[in-house]
């Protein structure tokens, strides 16, 4: 008999399992054999407050000091337009305008783009890091977690849930792209969640460790350095099944394409390439609450493609609402 029984492994899971634990008797749930297999493991590891809606670009701000040592390094993140649609959307970003001259200085091998903007607060983040923190204060809180446990029945027990051994007060469904599919085996209305596929690869290329991230204001491909090479993706939004996503060699020809059009770096040789699932409802904003008629059902979901650069502040609100400690916004319909 606990508290609180989390359904998934990855950063949303954990994070909020750490939070609850201070207060709360928390078992921690995972179908794998090991945590972060999916999309939390694959992400591009980058924290910018210039992307995302309103709700996203809140929590993400309200996270930076909450990061920790050493999870957070300096890299920012330039925004460019190279046809009009760009230049429409470079609008809506919230960052600062910048010449194109500024922005090549920035970046040696960008052709100069029609209009650029700079975001000087972005970072790149260290998502292991991050994750094995939440794992280990979870655990030292008392907080108990199980791999290769996968829940495939939840039934209701009293005020509870029962789902194999364990009984729970509260169920939080952090299931990433398998959020639906958890809620209906509860019995719970489904969100709409939408996985949709992104891949990246990363390239060989001579780059310099400096160079900021560099994105496309329109959304059609980023780039980064990361380990000696270039890590690229033609920001693509496939939508999928919950499923281990594989990256298409399509996508993997658009990123380099996108990219070599933008730049002088001719770039040829991939060295890896793979994929994950960014979960969206229709308003792309996080999902955290229970519907009005499955109290003690929680959603911890929807964190699209923001998941990392929003945890740990997400992660506080969400263990409040779980705990009652703030009045639980519960969800409305999805529109
Ligand atoms: C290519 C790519 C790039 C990205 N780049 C960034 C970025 O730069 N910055 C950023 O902030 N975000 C980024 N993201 C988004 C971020 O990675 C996600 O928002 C975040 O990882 C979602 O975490 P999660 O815990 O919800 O999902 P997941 O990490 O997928 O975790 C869900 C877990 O639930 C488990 N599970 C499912 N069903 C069950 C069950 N029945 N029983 C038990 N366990 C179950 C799964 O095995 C899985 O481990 C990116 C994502 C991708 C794919």
């Amino acid at each position: 008999m606990v508290d609180v029984l989390v359904i998934g492994g990855g950063i949303a899971g954990v994070s909020i399992a750490c939070e609850l634990a201070a207060d709360a008797h928390v078992v921690l749930v995972e179908a794998e054999p090991e945590l972060a297999r999916h999309t939390t493991g694959r992400s591009a590891a980058i924290y910018a407050p210039s992307y995302g809606g309103p709700v996203v670009r809140e929590f993400t701000r309200a996270s930076e000091p909450l990061f920790g040592d050493g999870v957070l390094t300096a890299r920012p993140a330039l925004w460019i337009a190279v046809d009009d649609e760009g230049v429409d959307h470079l609008r809506e970003l919230h960052a600062d305008p910048i010449t194109a001259q500024q922005a090549v200085e920035m970046c040696r091998v960008l052709r100069p783009p029609l209009a650029a903007a700079v975001d000087r607060t972005a970072r790149d983040i260290d998502v292991m890091a991050l994750h094995a923190r939440y794992v280990r204060d979870l655990k030292g809180r008392g907080g108990e977690i199980r791999t290769s446990t996968r829940i495939n029945g939840l039934r209701r027990d009293g005020g509870g849930w029962v789902a194999g051994d364990v009984r729970a007060d509260v169920v939080v469904n952090a299931a990433g792209a398998w959020v639906d599919r958890v809620a209906a085996m509860a019995g719970v209305p489904p969100i709409g969640l939408e996985p949709k596929r992104r891949t990246i690869a990363m390239v060989r290329a001579e780059v310099d460790p400096a160079w900021p991230l560099v994105a496309d204001a329109a959304d059609r491909f980023y780039f980064r350095p990361e380990s000696g090479g270039l890590l690229v993706s033609p920001a693509d939004e496939t939508p999928s099944e919950p499923c281990d996503a594989r990256p298409d060699d399509l996508d993997v020809a658009l990123a380099i394409e996108r990219i070599n059009a933008a730049t002088t770096l001719g770039l040829r040789s991939v060295h890896t390439a793979w994929a994950g699932l960014r979960s969206f409802v229709a308003d792309r904003e996080p999902v955290v609450g229970a519907w009005p008629d499955h109290p003690g059902f929680v959603f911890f979901a929807g964190q699209g493609g923001y998941g990392i650069q929003m945890a740990p502040a997400l992660a506080r609100m969400g263990a409040d609402i779980v705990l009652g400690r703030t009045q639980a916004p519960t969800i409305m319909s999805p529109r």
